[in-house]
């Protein structure tokens, strides 16, 4: 099919395999490509694998818009069983490597296996080889890229850090030294279970996708280009989220009172105006960068020879929330900081700031000695590095917030849905957010800025809510449930979410259309949404995790919201999950018999 190199790696590290495998048709018409394609390889598999077992395959793919030139077409997406949440889950990061994967003929690599001694996987051309990586076993993610990039020039590189390579939960994978902000679920971990260190993409000569009808596919590029120029949150140079990074966020929810502030305890914080994009971009930033194909230059880099020494990109909305805020560290500089410590020893630092915020709650209230105070960046600083090497009293932080309270018998002191922290929004503020992560089938890892219209207090940075305060439960259900198709289509499109600011569901359909040369509707990309989503929610009833882990910490279902615009309120999820199971067909949540998944077509893959 265009719009596919049709060619996949299959490596097998334990026999030190590479074969190569296409792509069924009726597979890619199915679920589309990037995470689509790595529900159905995981399906395919022989039921439901350890996530850290040899069998248990690890999906690094990207889709069919990769490296055309629709704005923005860039992600790569890992798709694996999380040993964090258990469930199926897709890791998205932007950057340049999967362009480049593409550009070299690979539509993705499937590593299976576990190798004896440490490698790393170097990609050149529509190639791979497995190379020896024992001398980079040990190093940070950080010196790790700078070594492999000396010694493949040009060469975009994914690695991990100790945190992976000691199986720690929360690890995660590092792409070109940053964007790890969307890549949670411990990805790292599933990595360093096969002994792999890296990915190495060698620099590919361009490879222009063949579009049907050229001429009319330039006109829709420049209309589409058009609509991302006018938009007041992506344009390049007046957009909210373009200029000051998705931090900015942080001032909407401050002011709005969604904001997690200690533990999610309160809903704002006194300083939150100190927190956010405006204060970083006044304090630390350096530049602002981009992914492939991409005007819109969210990325941020940023940078201190003060108290903190770092280079680093990032952090985004969710990391200086949850080292701020949610930490009550009132310090941009340290959260940079923070940020950096994290992606060098491969760790989330979403997930890592919300286990200490879950600490600093348990110390203040006598549940935990020798912890931490709220506010104390040195102390958030050792934290991390035990948790990222598995070296001392509190390595246990790096099971996360909800791995972390089990094991000190508090479990409702972790913010949590199926084992992964809230990215931080307050449910009892924004209810559709309650929803929302509730229901994803990889815990509440839920992005801010992809799902940002089911969230009011955005309307403050330009974003067009399609929720209100006076939403009806049915109506935040509708709303969530074609939110979650709409994302569950671009993420196997492999396009970046924040398109959506400016770029409509017909657009997305129109553009698979050129690409692939087959016909696509907006209708028909939102059903291939719902199948991926069904295919997943499926995959996770048979690993054990089904409707009764669509919920919510009780803190947000029964703590009243303790002072500020949303004081008194709690989430009242029940009828919002009652519409939204309704509106799926799921009765008791559970997928109908008569809506499985089309596991024929599965079948036939690899
Ligand atoms: S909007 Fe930001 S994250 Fe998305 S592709 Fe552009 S620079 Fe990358």
């Amino acid at each position: 099919m265009q719009g596919y190199c049709g060619r996949i790696a299959i490596i097998d590290l334990t026999n030190r395999r590479v074969d190569y495998s296409g792509l069924p048709e009726s597979v890619l018409r199915s679920f589309i490509g990037g995470r689509g394609l790595g529900a159905a390889i995981l399906s395919r598999h022989d039921g439901p694998s350890e996530p850290l077992a040899p069998e248990s395959p690890l999906c690094v793919l990207v889709g069919p818009m990769t490296g055309t030139d629709f704005p923005l077409s860039n992600r790569l997406v890992f798709v694996f069983r999380s040993p964090q949440t258990r469930t199926l889950a897709w890791a998205n990061t932007g950057g340049y490597i999967a362009a480049e994967l593409k550009s070299g003929g690979l539509d993705g690599i499937v590593v299976l296996g576990r190798a004896e001694t440490p490698v790393y996987l170097h990609v050149h051309g529509a190639s791979l080889t497995i190379r020896c990586a024992r001398s980079l076993w040990g190093k940070g993610a950080m010196e790790t890229t700078e070594a492999l990039q000396a010694m493949h020039q040009k060469a975009r590189v994914l690695a991990i850090g100790p945190a992976g390579e000691e199986l720690v939960p929360i690890a995660t994978v590092i792409n070109d030294k940053g964007r790890a902000s969307g890549v949670r679920n411990g990805v790292g971990a599933v990595w360093g279970s096969k002994t792999l260190k890296a990915i190495v993409v060698d620099d590919q000569p361009g490879r222009r996708a063949c579009v049907t009808d050229p001429v009319a596919y330039k006109a829709f590029l420049r209309e589409v280009t058009g609509k991302i120029r006018a938009s007041g949150v992506i344009d390049s140079k007046t957009g909210t989220m373009a200029v000051h990074g998705t931090a900015i966020a942080l001032e909407a929810l401050g002011r709005h009172g969604a904001l997690p502030t200690r533990n999610h305890t309160l809903t704002t914080h006194p300083r939150y105006a100190e927190m956010g994009g405006r204060a970083l971009t006044e304090k630390v930033l350096v530049d602002r960068v981009t992914c492939t194909r991409c005007p819109v230059r969210c990325r941020r880099v940023t940078a201190s020879e003060g108290r903190f020494k770092f280079h680093v990109e990032g952090p985004d909305y969710a990391q200086l929330c949850a080292f701020g805020p949610n930490c009550d560290l009132v310090d941009v500089e340290a959260v940079s900081y923070m940020n950096y410590l994290c992606y060098d020893l491969g760790l989330d630092p979403i997930e890592m700031g919300n286990a200490i915020a879950m600490l600093a709650e348990a110390t203040e209230r006598g549940f935990a000695t020798n912890g931490v105070a709220w506010g104390d960046a040195e102390r958030f600083a050792a934290l991390i590095r035990q948790a990222g090497t598995q070296r001392g009293e509190w390595s246990r932080l790096g099971l996360g917030a909800a791995g972390a309270a089990s094991s000190l018998g508090i479990d409702p002191l972790a913010m949590s849905v199926k084992g992964i922290s809230i990215q931080n929004v307050d449910p009892r503020a924004e209810p559709a957010w309650g929803l929302l992560s509730a229901t994803e089938s990889l815990g509440a890892a839920a992005h801010v800025w992809t799902y940002g219209d089911l969230v009011y207090a955005m309307k403050d940075v330009g974003v067009k809510p399609i929720v209100t305060p006076e939403s009806t439960p049915g109506e935040i259900a509708g709303h969530v449930k074609v939110k979650q198709d709409l994302v569950a289509a671009l993420d196997a499109m492999t396009v970046c979410a924040f398109s959506s600011y400016a770029v409509s569901t017909e657009d997305y359909a129109a553009a698979l259309g050129f690409v692939t040369h087959t016909s696509w509707s907006a209708d028909e990309l939102l059903a291939a949404g719902e199948r991926i989503f069904e295919l997943e929610r499926q995959y996770n009833a048979d690993c054990g995790t089904g409707a009764e882990s669509d919920t919510l910490p009780e803190r947000f279902l029964r703590e009243p919201v303790p002072t500020g615009p949303h004081a008194g309120k709690v989430c009242d999820l029940a009828p919002m999950l009652d519409a939204y199971y309704r509106l799926r067909g799921w009765p008791q949540g559970k997928i109908a018999a008569d809506r499985q998944p089309p596991r024929d077509a599965i079948a036939t893959i690899l």
